[in-house]
């Protein structure tokens, strides 16, 4: 396999999670009596331009089922962190009645119903029908569709340019990393601003965030190897932030690269972060495999000596990554009995591989657990706040990513 950015021989593994069903597969009960699909989950680096990709196994469109249950809105955190980006970007780029807003995995609008709210023309691209349909239901114009450089043309050609483009958590998840980066270049009026949010390959490795590599996860990127894919394309990195989603993304903004705007200082301040952390270095992926092994054993201790205890453990939050760490982990409803998760689309259906059951969180209060853990831990403030009842009968909460700790 070559390098889905430039092109060289892949080479070097990075990650080894053995074979795993999709993270976002859920199953029906009537599902547990069939087959279920594994694929590998091995991801490399490349050694020349640092892209860390999973290997090549499945078509993009198995993954994506038309039900697919990933709804952005049941998070109150993140619709808080969509509504900031909205206020900030209609002022800054002074978006007004006659400017056109694209986001590209518009999800359930969560975005941009605040550019809707504002007056602002946009338009959602989905190729999830569950989602994209709860999306055109709020009054945002739709194109179910996979984004990429033949759409950002057909864009274009129909007048469609932008003003902003924003894709959050999409970047990461499109295989073929340059026909989308040429998309958005096509679709991107002149003067226009692009934002893209990602997890930051910096934070996995920092963090031994390991759980949040899945088969919808093509790339997991860093400034250094992202600002040479724009530049490829004809786009340029003008500005980045760090953010404290998703345990620690980024956001980066992008221009054409005959833009007048200048590059601001961010842009060199986190190019030399990640290179002193390593980013640009062999070793660094090499060793990752070790770290993420102590993660999967200490959780492993730590259920199986409760149970021989006696005590109780349950999961809260049936997100992708903790499909990831269970599968992994080869954890099963003996060890851990039922996950809680408030997203109703989830809620009777079984953690894919894991097979454990998904209720509705109130299953709480009556089960009583001595433990919770939390597989999203990047919401973990929001769980422990909301369900700060379970301290009534002492039950704590866990989370095992970077390291088993009580919350
Ligand atoms: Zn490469």
């Amino acid at each position: 396999m070559n390098c889905r950015y430039c092109g060289t021989p892949l080479s070097y593994t990075f990650l080894d999670l053995g074979f795993a069903p999709p993270s976002n597969a859920y199953l029906t009960k009537a599902d547990l009596a069939k087959p279920e699909k594994y694929y590998p989950l091995k991801i490399k680096v490349c050694n020349q331009c640092w892209l860390v990709q999973t290997e090549d196994y499945a078509q993009a469109d198995e993954l994506f089922s038309p039900d697919y249950a990933y709804f952005s809105s049941t998070s109150s955190g993140w619709l808080a962190h969509a509504a900031r980006y909205a206020e900030t970007m209609i002022r800054d780029l002074s978006l007004d009645q006659n400017s056109m807003v694209i986001e590209v995995a518009s999800n359930d609008g969560y975005l941009l119903k605040n550019f809707v709210a504002a007056g602002i023309p946009c338009l959602g691209i989905e190729p999830t029908y569950s989602t994209s349909k709860a999306a055109e239901q709020l009054g945002i114009p739709q194109l179910r569709q996979f984004f990429g450089h033949k759409l950002g043309q057909q864009l274009a050609a129909e007048g469609k340019q932008a003003d902003l483009i924003a894709g959050n958590n999409v970047y990461a998840h499109v295989p073929d990393i340059n026909d989308f980066t040429q998309g958005l270049k096509a679709a991107l009026k002149s003067g226009g601003t692009i934002t893209l949010e990602f997890p930051h390959l910096m934070q996995l490795i920092k963090h031994t965030q390991f759980d949040t590599v899945y088969h919808e996860h093509f790339s997991y990127l860093s400034l250094f190897t992202v600002i040479s894919i724009f530049e490829k394309a004809g786009l340029r990195l003008w500005k980045v932030e760090e953010l404290p989603t998703h345990g620690g993304s980024l956001r980066v903004y992008g221009c054409h690269t005959t833009d007048s705007r200048s590059t601001e200082g961010s842009v060199e301040a986190i190019l030399q972060k990640e290179q002193k952390c390593g980013l640009q270095k062999l070793d660094t992926y090499l060793s990752f495999q070790l770290k993420a092994d102590q993660v999967k054993n200490n959780l492993l201790d730590f259920l199986i000596d409760q149970r021989r205890k006696g005590k109780k453990v349950a999961a809260y939050g049936a997100a992708a990554k903790g499909n990831t760490l269970l599968n992994y982990a080869g954890v099963k409803s003996d060890l851990l009995p039922f996950v809680c998760d408030a997203a109703t689309a989830k809620q009777d259906k079984y953690m894919p591989g894991s097979h454990i059951v998904i209720c509705a969180p109130d299953v709480l209060a009556r089960e009583k657990p001595d433990f919770v853990l939390i597989l999203p831990w990047n919401i973990s403030e929001e769980v422990v706040k909301q369900n700060k009842f379970i301290e009534r009968w002492g039950g704590k909460f866990v989370t095992a990513v970077p390291e088993l700790e009580l919350q």
